[in-house]
């Protein structure tokens, strides 16, 4: 019999023991005061050659040299920048292990709930910086690493990001882990090892942006710890046939292949706990087929080899729309199947009846990508465990939990069903398929008792979706399997409520359809980026910083200091100095110089039509036209300014492709004009990373979050900027709406319609157009003169300016001038310093309720009912 999981191999060990002397050959018992019992003796030797934590300075110098000469294989003659960063890196891993051991150890030992976050995205950055501040060594390894020779601020930039991930989605998954370890949550990870990540981007001299693969792994990743012994078999195509009456299925044929594991430790601030991130690549199960190989062909033989390593090779660079690919959904499931098995693996060492399983694991969806999990679980409940179908159920939907991420129709996910019919088992039944008929029927059974007759009901919350072909819809399946559904901010959780699962809350009742706003970890995104501010702000709260880190609520006592000019100077002077250091970076990187006397306007993010980096742009251009029709009297009397855009666009989405040329194109004339380049300059940073985002929003004066009203589900990297007390300038929209009501009003700068309008300003587009000239002659203007050539080949951009005078689906034309109005009062506040740095202090002092602490706290109690399972310090 063969099956995606191998029944018998649950519940025993990975690896044959037989052939393996282990020290002593179990986990060793504790007595009721929580002494460990060592039955055999062994204790005395195995506690003293343990590793524990080095952290004096010399201690820190030898490991790095050991790694330098062992691990690297290298003498102190030929050692640069980057062997540097690796053997530091080896000697920072050590220490992590010794805690992640422990921690994985203590969680066996104590057995609480667990949680698992099932995300197709982590967008982790880079690794040891935040590693050395999270187990507080930073300034010894500084001093350990100059001893060497080398600087730390060096070696630290010769990581690479390790970007498996698009954007917020991803990023949100990455702060969501550091949470949970620093909180002491027993939360787990799952996602897939990419060889190559989200692409690199480059700019043509044209301005149009070009994707470069990201071989993030070509130089050995010292984050990662292959677990070549932790590996499941994950079968694709074959069929499944009925046994008996009972409703079971075997499964057979088909191609197999093999999920790796590869662990990667999450270090949590000031506690020992240091969760796991599990990382499965996809390998062929047999190296190659032998018959082929001896008949002589060679290729034929290794085949099977390169499809199977493809299912892990490369990220999908496409944020906010969906992408019919067949490799795409063979990566959901090859990761849903394989984190399901290692969850259950697990479950099954506690010896517990399977009845149990919600009491002991909760599992997150994070978006509707790990929807295959919730037929699949039913699939090994009833086929492999034998559950009747009703108590497969049970488990199921008591098990899973899903957070929505966004309500535009083009980036809810469906699958047709003849790609499903062909990627996973067929004939009969069609084993998946087959469950999520099953699930359906059911499912409209029940609304059809509820609301007897209501046909377009029924054909709306179905999750097969009528037509050629028919499609399965993952958001309606996330749903009808769920405990709980959640958007990702107040505004967004109702807009789920009200239009994509409307129909879902009058059947379940509303309870079962909440709301966690995002956050952030403010050990990357403030003492990490800002080293001087979080100085600054331990230095006047008079705590420790491992306190106001994991308590962000305690930045409120900053408020009683806002009177105080010395601290006001000193809050000044640092944003000054991070102005400076992004300036140098851009001197290094692209050889401008920026002028760090004007206020730095930065818009950091994807690029896509919804986000309106073209009104920001359009902005520029009806500035810089305002300032050339200016005296030069009247142009010393302005604001200068100072903008920054970065960001990447999915490779196929043309429109977003355009606005970074149009921005690459303004750029190049405005910082050329010698009447306006004092005022007003542009540049476009290719290759937004996390890194990049590190040095950018520390720097900035004023961010834009300036989404259509209603369409941005939260953002997260408004949270970002505010933390580092850059003020806001954006749409009531997403997070932006409780940033301001922690805030105050008084601290942002608001514009354009709300998001009830947006639906009849659509409608008004499309049946009662009123032309741009009409609507706003500024707008209309900045439009002509880009037509017009004054940046280059006017035609080229037709297609761009064309969406905004034609159905102007995102609103441009309808909040431009109402936005040109908001930049101006931007400016004017501007110039009265002392009050906008009072207003700076008093956004950084109210953003508490954006950690992602206090996001993942939610989850653990209102959601997973986990609780927090400190690991004790030895
Ligand atoms: C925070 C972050 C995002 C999310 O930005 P939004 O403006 O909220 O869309 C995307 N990419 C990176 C690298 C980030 O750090």
């Amino acid at each position: 019999m063969t099956s995606v999981i191998d029944p018998k191999a649950i519940g025993k060990p990975q690896r044959s023991r037989r052939h393996v002397r282990t020290l002593t050959g179990y986990l060793p018992e504790t007595d009721s005061s929580g002494k460990e019992k060592w039955p055999r003796g062994e204790e005395k030797i195995w506690k003293e050659c343990s590793r524990h934590l080095d952290e004096d300075v010399q201690s820190i110098t030898k490991s790095v040299v050991n790694h330098v000469q062992t691990s690297l294989a290298r003498q102190a003659y030929n050692i640069d920048d980057l062997g540097a960063y690796q053997a530091a890196a080896l000697s920072v891993r050590d220490n992590l292990l010794v805690n992640w051991n422990d921690t994985q150890l203590h969680y066996t030992r104590k057995a609480p709930k667990r949680a698992y976050y099932l995300s197709l995205e982590f967008l982790m950055g880079r690794t040891l910086d935040n590693a050395l501040l999270n187990l507080g060594l930073k300034s010894q390894y500084k001093d350990g690493i100059k001893e060497l020779g080398f600087s730390l601020e060096d070696i630290l930039e010769q990581e690479r990001d390790a970007a498996l991930g698009n954007g917020g989605l991803g990023r949100l998954a990455a702060c969501y882990l550091d949470s949970s370890a620093s909180q002491d949550l027993p939360l787990w990870g799952y996602g897939l090892r990419y060889k190559y990540g989200i692409f690199q981007q480059l700019i043509s001299p044209e301005g149009n942006q070009l994707e470069a693969p990201d071989p993030w792994l070509d130089n050995q990743n010292p984050w990662e710890l292959p677990r070549l012994d932790v590996t499941y078999d994950v079968r694709f195509y074959g069929h499944a046939e009925r046994i008996g009456e009972t409703g079971r299925a075997t499964w057979s044929g088909g191609q197999e292949v093999l999920a790796v594991a590869y662990d990667v430790m999450i270090p949590g601030c000031g506690t020992k706990n240091t969760n796991n991130l599990r990382l499965w690549e996809s390998k062929p199960k047999r190296g190659f087929d032998l018959n082929s190989f001896n008949a002589g062909n060679y290729e034929g033989a290794v085949e099977s080899s390169n499809s199977a390593a493809a299912i892990t090779s490369v990220l999908y660079p496409n944020d906010h729309t969906t992408f019919g690919k067949e490799l795409r959904l063979k990566q959901q499931y090859f990761w849903t199947a394989a984190s399901l098995a290692d969850i259950l693996r697990r479950f099954k060492n506690l010896g517990k009846p399977i009845s149990e399983f919600p009491d002991f694991v909760a599992i997150q969806l994070n978006d509707t990508h790990p929807t295959l999990a919730i037929p699949e679980l039913m699939r090994i409940l009833v086929d492999e465990e034998e559950l009747r179908w009703d108590k497969a159920w049970e488990i199921v939907t008591n098990t899973f939990f899903f957070t929505n991420h966004t309500v535009l129709p083009e980036a809810l996910e469906k699958w047709p069903v003849p790609l499903l019919e062909h990627l996973l088992p067929r004939r009969v039944p069609e084993r998946h398929l087959q469950i999520i008929y099953d699930i359906n029927m059911q499912f409209l059974q029940a609304v059809e008792k509820k609301f007897p007759g209501d046909r377009d009901r029924l054909a709306r919350m179905s999750i097969i979706e009528e037509g050629v072909p028919k499609q399965v819809r993952m958001a309606n399946l996330a749903c009808i399997g769920d405990r709980k559904v959640n958007g990702v901010a107040e505004l967004h959780s109702e807009l789920v409520r009200t239009t994509i699962m409307k129909d879902f809350v009058e059947f379940y009742g509303v309870s079962k359809f909440a709301n966690v706003t995002n956050g952030i970890t403010p050990r990357r995104w403030l003492d990490q980026c800002n080293p001087e501010l979080s100085t600054l702000i331990s230095k006047t709260l008079g705590i420790d910083k491992t306190v106001w880190l994991k308590d962000l609520t305690k930045l409120e006592g900053l408020l009683a200091h806002t009177e105080d000019k010395k601290f006001r100077d000193e809050w000044a002077a640092i944003k000054q100095r991070n102005k400076e250091r992004l300036a140098h970076h851009v001197q290094t990187t692209l050889g401008l110089t920026v002028n760090t006397h004007a206020m730095f306007d930065v818009q950091i993010k994807r690029l896509h039509e919804y986000k309106r980096q073209t009104l920001n742009i359009l902005g520029v251009i009806h500035r810089y036209l305002t300032l050339k029709a200016m005296t030069p009297e009247e142009r010393k009397k302005t604001n200068p300014r100072v903008v920054f855009f970065a960001g990447k666009a999915a490779p196929a989405y043309y429109i977003a492709k355009l606005t970074i040329r149009l921005i690459v194109n303004v750029a190049r004339v405005i910082n050329d004009d010698p009447d306006t380049k004092n005022y007003l300059s542009l540049y476009f940073l290719p290759d937004y990373s996390v890194s990049l985002a590190e040095v950018l929003i520390p720097a900035s004066d004023i961010s834009q979050h300036i989404s259509t009203a209603g369409t941005e589900a939260s953002g997260t990297s408004n949270m970002k900027f505010c933390l580092n007390g850059g003020l806001l300038l954006g749409t009531v929209d997403g997070a932006n709406i409780e940033i301001a009501e922690e805030v105050g009003e008084s601290n942002v700068f608001f514009f354009g319609h709300l998001t009830p309008a947006v639906e009849d300003l659509r409608y008004q587009h499309l049946y009662h157009p009123v032309p741009v000239e009409e609507k706003s002659p500024a707008l209309a203007n900045v439009l002509n003169q880009v037509s017009a050539g004054l940046f280059g080949d006017g035609g080229v951009y037709e297609p761009l300016l064309n969406t905004i005078r034609q159905s102007d689906y995102y609103l441009i034309t309808d909040d431009f001038d109402s936005y040109i109005s908001a930049l101006n009062m931007v400016d004017e506040a501007y110039l009265d310093k002392d009050e906008w740095v009072k207003k700076s202090i008093r956004t950084t002092a109210k953003m508490g309720k954006f950690s992602s602490d206090r996001a993942i706290m939610d989850y653990a109690q209102e959601y997973w009912n986990i609780e927090q399972t400190p690991v004790p310090s030895s």
